[in-house]
């Protein structure tokens, strides 16, 4: 059987689970490697670099096959019942190991602790076990992919702000920033046991936020909003005015707003946002419709939505 398909401008394949390890109460850590990774390579930093996931059906167990994949290979997955082809999710690479056929992905997966909302990434992750095979995305060497979205212009301060799911790509930001950069990053995560060490550059203070109970949201957006010196009371987002699949940036907007064009940008902070819809769009009001930031100078990214399965 082959587990790869050679002839796509992306990796696509079958990767084993090679370690697993419960970092905290609400992360795993899980190693994937697969000989094909030794193809994989972005220009530049990785920073927040995203890949895809594709899990079994927590019922029958059924994945996707990579065998004889071509460019039309995801309208035919779509077309597929989940049941056979499994479930499709976004991960960040916390961080690259080894080189070569013996290159490895750390991939931070969160539990969802909180309620009894699973999802396949979810249930996949709290079972997760040495020798497991699942199916991934990943940019391949000298191909374009995008999914690094961390893009601020030179000498500006950076504004880094998540919940527990953006926890990989800040983590990995930080410590693939210039030893001279400057900012600030506040993350949020479920209790005071998820805090990470993480090493980043001097002049970027780290702010763990741990919610331990309070409303999700509630301690970035405080701690946020005092940082800016933004006057006045939380910003109210009713639940119909959350668009799940938030996406804000430079490039791209998910509610259709004009897409900058000037890549330069202006001299300033640049933020950059990612976590729960609600929280996102929340804090984007703030920075938007008080501060007036830039779009050049933002990304602003739901990650997940609460109550909502992604897409796949
Ligand atoms: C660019 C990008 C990078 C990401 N990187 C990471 C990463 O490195 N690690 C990581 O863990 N996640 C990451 N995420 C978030 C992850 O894709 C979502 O949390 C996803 O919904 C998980 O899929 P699932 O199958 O577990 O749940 P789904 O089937 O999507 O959702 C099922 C239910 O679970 C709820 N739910 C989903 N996520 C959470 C959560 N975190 N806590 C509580 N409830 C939740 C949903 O609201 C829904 O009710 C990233 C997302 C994006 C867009």
């Amino acid at each position: 059987m082959t587990v790869t398909s050679s002839v796509l401008p992306m990796l696509f394949t079958e990767v084993e689970v090679v370690s697993v390890e419960r970092l905290s109460p609400s992360f795993v850590r899980v190693e994937l490697g697969s000989p094909e990774l030794a193809h994989f390579g972005v220009d530049g930093p990785r920073y927040d670099q995203r890949i895809k996931l594709i899990f079994p059906d927590p019922v029958t167990g059924g994945i996707t096959s990579t065998d004889d994949a071509d460019e039309s290979w995801l309208a035919t997955w779509l077309d597929r019942p989940a049941s056979e082809r499994g479930h499709m999710r976004t991960y960040t690479i916390r961080d690259v190991r080894g080189s070569g056929a013996r290159t490895t992905f750390i991939v931070d997966m969160v539990l969802h602790l909180e309620g009894d909302l699973v999802g396949p990434g979810s249930t996949w992750a709290s079972k997760a076990a040495v020798g497991d095979r699942i199916v991934m995305l990943a940019p391949r060497r000298g191909y374009p992919y995008g999914g690094i979205e961390f893009v601020p212009s030179p000498g500006v301060d950076l504004l880094l702000v998540g919940d527990e799911t953006a926890v990989p790509a800040i983590c990995s930001v930080l410590e693939q920033l210039p030893a001279d950069a400057r900012g600030t990053a506040f993350l949020e995560v479920p209790v005071a046991g998820d805090v990470q060490d993480v090493e980043g550059p001097a002049g970027v203070e780290v702010v763990w936020l741990a919610r331990e109970g309070a409303e999700l949201g509630q301690r970035l957006h405080d701690a946020v909003v005092a940082h800016l010196g933004i006057p006045g009371a939380q910003v109210e987002v009713a639940p119909d005015e959350v668009d799940p699949d938030l996406w804000e940036t430079p490039y791209y907007s998910s509610s259709g707003e004009e897409v900058a064009t000037d890549e330069a940008g202006p001299s300033g902070t640049y933020a950059w946002i990612a976590g729960e819809s609600k929280v996102v769009t929340g804090l984007r009001r703030h920075l938007v419709n008080e501060l007036g930031f830039d779009r050049r100078q933002v990304a602003f990214m739901g990650y997940w939505r609460r109550g909502v399965a992604m897409r796949s």
